[in-house]
């Protein structure tokens, strides 16, 4: 912008320039339905002539403004209420720079030296990062509407009420000018917490800040990233210690010696890995309980990672891992699936596994493992298993299984009573009733 004073006598200023009666014409309906909001609420935004009086923006054709390179590049002079002194602007010291011609009556006129520091540009950055190569143009209108608005900004608290605010203003006025089709630059705000480290919060002016290079070559990425995950609610913070960052590592250890165990691929390169016996059946160890926990894990994963609750989600995992861990056997799909649900915490050993269980890559593509809401149900039932129309025995099943003849059928077959009952007999025909009678009748 520049001021001319001539101008300003007058009462001229762009503000009753032909092209701005033209813009006015141009102006688009988002403009008027806002005008019409800020109307209707009785919360009126004026410039009054005389405020405008003499101000004109720099012709496009003389874009840019280069600013000159100033040695004296600090505010000259404190601002002060009391006294009604206002600090003077570096450039305010520099006449070659805010001398010029008034567009409008050709006298002399003066530049705006109070220019806008970084926290603009920081304030509409997100347009700018997704067309960083466009030399003549401020965003990508199409690549806008492709990637904005932001799905969810996190931040610190503190950009809560700053940035949130300038980057909101900037926002609806490129909304009321017609240029983007939203006006509010994030669906979801969400503030993380802050890292304590020893009692103290953590900041580089406390000289207490974590350097993860040193975390990353004793105990690798995964373990450093799912600790940091781990320390805490995401919303809250938490204390960083060293020897809590050895637990964690320690049970991504232990991870990997129960899923490398067995595993097809055979490219296995911990030592802790045993030999490749025999594929674990797809079929394995099906227990309801086990099921249940398969898919409870599935489902609080999920869902955590949604809420950003990275922390109870790690905790599902090693509820879950200690059930396997107890297991005589843990069948194929268990192992994959709790890779999967590990992956976004821990990619890089995630890989490896997926890679050795004989996948292609990778494991994060290909799908998320979705869970069944029929075994998440902890009622049990209990089945009666009949030879001939005799009550021979009866079966304790999870409510979901106890409805599927094959997974009945196979748990009363396991059944001592029932193996000797059918020895060296043949089955005529099975009569099934969901969730109560399996019959078997013998020739
Ligand atoms: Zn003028």
């Amino acid at each position: 912008m520049l001021y001319c004073a001539n101008c300003a006598k007058s009462g001229k200023s762009w503000f009753t320039t032909e092209e701005a009666k033209e813009y006015r014409k141009l102006r688009i309906k988002n403009y008027e339905l806002r005008k019409k909001e800020i109307d209707n609420s009785k919360l009126k935004i004026e410039n009054s002539a005389a405020e405008a009086a003499g101000w004109y923006p720099v012709a496009i054709e003389n874009l840019p403004v280069e600013l000159p390179f100033i040695k004296d590049y600090k505010p000259l002079g404190i601002h002060s209420a009391s006294s009604g002194q206002a600090a003077k602007a570096p450039l305010a010291n520099h006449p070659e720079f805010y001398e010029t011609t008034c567009p409008e009556c050709g006298g002399p006129a003066r530049r705006e030296t109070d220019v806008s520091d970084n926290f603009l540009d920081s304030a509409w950055y997100f347009f700018r990062y997704i067309a960083t190569e466009k030399e003549n143009e401020a965003f990508d209108r199409e690549r806008v509407e492709k990637w904005l608005p932001v799905t969810m900004y996190i931040g610190g608290a503190e950009h809560s009420v700053l940035h949130l605010l300038y980057s909101r203003f900037v926002t609806m006025f490129f909304y009321d000018q017609g240029l983007i089709d939203f006006d509010e630059p994030y669906k979801r705000f969400y503030a993380h917490g802050l890292l304590i480290k020893e009692g103290t919060k953590m900041s580089k002016s406390k000289g207490n800040v974590i350097i993860p290079d040193e975390y990353i070559r004793k105990f690798g990425a995964d373990t450093l990233r799912t600790y940091l995950m781990f320390l805490g609610p995401f919303n809250q913070g938490g204390d960083f210690y060293d020897s809590a960052m050895e637990g964690m590592y320690r049970f991504l250890k232990r991870v990997w010696r129960l899923l490398s165990e067995n595993s097809v691929g055979g490219v296995l390169r911990s030592e802790t890995a045993t030999p490749v016996k025999q594929a674990t059946s797809a079929k394995g160890l099906r227990s309801p309980h086990a099921l249940r926990m398969m898919h409870k894990t599935i489902k609080k994963v999920t869902e955590d990672l949604e809420n950003l609750r990275y922390n109870t989600a790690i905790a599902a995992l090693m509820e879950w891992y200690n059930f396997l861990a107890s297991q005589k056997e843990v069948s194929q799909e268990e192992k994959e699936v709790f890779t999967k649900l590990l992956s976004p915490f821990a990619p890089h050993m995630t890989e490896e596994l997926w890679e050795a269980y004989g996948n292609n890559y990778s494991v994060h593509s290909g799908g998320w493992p979705t869970y069944d809401p029929s075994y998440l149900q902890e009622d049990e039932v209990t089945i009666v298993v009949q030879i001939n129309g005799k009550v021979r025995e009866t079966l304790q099943m999870q409510q979901a299984t106890s409805k599927k003849q094959e997974e009945v059928e196979e748990k009363a077959k396991e059944s001592e009573k029932i193996r000797k009952y059918l020895q060296g007999k043949t089955v005529k025909k099975v009569i099934f009733v969901g969730g109560k009678i399996i019959n078997f009748v013998l020739s």
